[in-house]
């Protein structure tokens, strides 16, 4: 456990700063996240070192298609969420409560073991990493100096001054997830989405890298109207060259409307080129092409990937073979 490092005290409360939640809690109130608890009128951080898993895994899978293709990173995650989206896969660690009297994994142990799997990086993902915030500030710092990278797989609600402290810290990698627009009501109701977005522009002017993720979930976010919204806003906010992945969703949790079509994923990515984003890919639908990169001034194929992992490399530094036009990718190909 570790005093926090976002809050504020107002009254005889705390507010929580890490996630635009902002909770303020009396004393041993826990914040909706289930990580951070008021006590003795400080904020600690309870879920610091918690971890529900630690495995190896391909940068592809998170997904990143722009940053360190084919290398692993060593991905862990803890437990709870600021969202409690009705259709999460992993529900069974974001929905659940820290376990009592848990182990808790220090950074010098995870780092040692990234290295000694030979992986590129870490990445925070499964559940929430606003979760593991404090952790991650010093896990991130000591593996930077180990010459390994830090992503997140997050929903992008972290307030302005997390994201400083992640970046400072050596977060680089930030997949985050789009969930709706003002018109999808009926779940996770009183999240901004458009401080999801304001935040990725901040993570690109601070010189970090962002890959977008649009869940078409059924019933939700699938309407004509929030489609355009989505798209429209990654162009305004984020510009063509940020990638947008496109993924089914399939029926979880307590949401059980069809898996979304693969109709309605061609016509959202169709619609998304034809607005100039250019580089959109569909996912969790295991059909060869549609995770290819392109060039998208030429069309020549420059990467593939099948089942999450790089089959074809053909780049020139940052540059396509043929036309010489400038591809966004961070980091090295790891061959
Ligand atoms: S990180 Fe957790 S405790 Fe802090 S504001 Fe967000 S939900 Fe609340």
């Amino acid at each position: 456990m570790k005093i926090a490092r976002l809050w504020l005290k107002i009254d005889n409360l705390v507010e929580c700063q890490v996630c635009w939640r902002k909770c303020r809690l009396r004393v041993n109130n826990v914040g909706v996240c289930r990580n951070y608890v008021n006590l003795d009128g400080k904020l600690v951080h309870v879920g610091y070192g918690v971890l529900s898993a630690v495995e190896s895994r391909p940068i592809e899978i998170k997904p990143f298609f722009h940053y360190w293709p084919n290398s692993t990173s060593l991905t862990f995650s803890g437990y709870g969420c600021n969202f409690y989206c009705p259709w999460c896969q992993n529900y069974h660690i974001s929905f659940s409560k820290l376990p009592e009297n848990p182990r808790r994994i220090m950074p010098e142990e995870l780092v040692e073991k990234a290295v000694k799997i030979g992986d590129n990086g870490l990445c925070a993902s499964f559940n929430e990493p606003a979760t593991l915030f404090d952790y991650l500030l010093d896990l991130f710092q000591l593996a930077r100096k180990h010459d390994l990278y830090g992503t997140i797989v997050t929903n992008g609600y972290f307030t302005p001054n997390a994201i400083k402290e992640l970046i400072e810290a050596g977060v680089d990698g930030f997949s985050i997830d789009i969930k709706g627009c003002p018109t999808s009501r009926r779940a996770i109701a009183s999240i901004d989405h458009l401080k999801v977005l304001s935040n990725a522009r901040m993570i690109i002017d601070l010189g970090g890298h962002v890959e977008m993720v649009y869940l078409v979930v059924t019933e939700f976010n699938d309407h004509e109207e929030c489609v355009e919204w989505i798209l429209e806003k990654h162009l305004e906010f984020l510009g063509a060259d940020t990638p947008l992945h496109i993924n089914r969703y399939y029926p979880a949790n307590v949401w059980k409307t069809p898996p979304t079509s693969l109709t309605t994923l061609m016509k959202i990515k169709e619609r998304a080129e034809k607005i100039g984003i250019k580089y959109v890919y569909i996912g969790n639908v295991g059909i060869e092409g549609l995770e290819d990169t392109k060039c998208p001034n030429c069309g020549k194929i420059l990467i593939s990937r099948r089942r999450y992992r790089v089959t074809y490399f053909k780049l020139d530094e940052d540059r396509c073979p043929r036309c010489r036009e400038k591809i966004p990718i961070r980091g090295r190909y790891i061959p």
